[in-house]
């Protein structure tokens, strides 16, 4: 399979409290899928708007295969978007000159899932978490020890960690040298791609707590990527759900969890284990699987798998509505059938 990207088109906005604004978001790549078939396209993120806050945190939940992972390689600049337009303080990061745009791109920094293959096995942590500095400033040797150091210490690794191999740590601390590298060019944004996923649940909560102290302490604001809504519940501010590369629902932590209104995230919420008896949902089976992005069904993505799917479903697809607390795309709750 052969991706290409189609190039971008920008527009771009702000608002006072606001860091980043995505406004229609796409990303579309053409597939080539084989000698004798024409190309297809696949909409990985097909216009997607949202707003992150100072110092608070935007979770980006869905299904593997919805988007969020593209959504947030865009927000990192590591892919450019196939049209929409990202607001970063002021500046359009997507209409920036190549000197611009590397001095933003340090302030929007990117964790990944598995600590495992994001870190260098031949190298040794100090100077991991070095290496954007030399990229990127003209720090002296000893001023860049330092610095690491310092990281070091606020993300609960020792001194004597520096100059050992990733090899050497475990799952949750290899999650700290991930983070600590996203810190070391003191980022305003951290995008966290799934950062607790490959570890133990009792390491998650460490996790979870470090990068709730990190945010208190030195004001970051994050997009937190994640399948897993019980991970999200402890670290959310605002939330949005994701289907098929389109938001599917947004809103407030407290009101989505309290009140989930589109039959996605009900379905998601339901199968979120709950400690507290009082909480515990009817749990909503998903059937079947998430369709193929290359063949998207016509109507509302979800229709085949949706208990409440009318006519009007398979053929019309729902926009966002805001619906009490929550935008919400879905025509059972517009039509007040939920
Ligand atoms: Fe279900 Fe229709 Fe709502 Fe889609 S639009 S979630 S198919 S009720």
């Amino acid at each position: 399979m052969i991706l290409t990207t189609e190039s971008p088109t920008n527009t771009g906005s702000t608002m006072a409290d606001t860091i980043l604004t995505a406004q229609e978001l796409k990303q579309h790549y053409r597939v080539k899928q084989g000698f004798f078939k024409p190309e297809a396209t696949v909409k990985a993120v097909d216009g997607v708007s949202f707003t992150l806050k100072k110092g608070q945190t935007l979770a980006i939940v869905g299904e593997s295969g919805c988007g969020k992972s593209t959504l947030g390689r865009m927000l990192t600049m590591i892919e450019t978007p196939t049209a929409g337009a990202v607001d970063f303080e002021g500046h359009d990061l997507l209409n920036l000159d190549k000197q611009k745009q590397a001095e933003l791109r340090q302030k929007i920094q990117i964790i990944f899932q598995n600590p495992y293959g994001s870190l260098n096995p031949r190298k040794k942590i100090g100077t991991i978490l070095e290496e954007p500095l030399v990229i990127n400033t003209n720090m002296s040797q000893a001023e860049r020890k330092q610095k690491a150091l310092s990281i070091m210490a606020k993300v609960g690794l020792k001194e004597e960690h520096y100059n050992r191999y990733p090899h050497m740590f475990s799952g949750g601390q290899r999650q700290r040298i991930a983070i600590a590298r996203g810190l070391m060019l003191d980022p305003d944004i951290i995008v966290a791609d799934e950062p607790v996923s490959a570890l133990d649940v009792s390491v998650q909560a460490q996790v979870l707590n470090l990068m709730m102290d990190l945010q208190d302490e030195l004001g970051l604001s994050y997009v937190f990527i994640s399948h897993d809504l019980s991970v999200v519940e402890h670290i959310a501010d605002d939330v949005m759900v994701m289907y098929l590369g389109k938001v599917v629902e947004k809103g407030k932590k407290a009101d989505i969890f309290s009140n989930p209104q589109h039959p996605y995230t009900q379905a998601l919420l339901s199968s979120t284990p709950q400690l507290n008896a009082d909480k515990r949902r009817t749990r909503i089976k998903l059937e079947g699987e998430l369709p193929s992005p290359l063949n998207p069904p016509n109507g509302c993505a979800f229709h085949g798998r949706c208990i409440h799917a009318n006519d009007r479903c398979h053929t019309e697809t729902p926009t966002l509505q805001s619906q009490k607390n929550q935008l919400i795309a879905c025509h059972a709750v517009e039509e007040g059938r939920l």
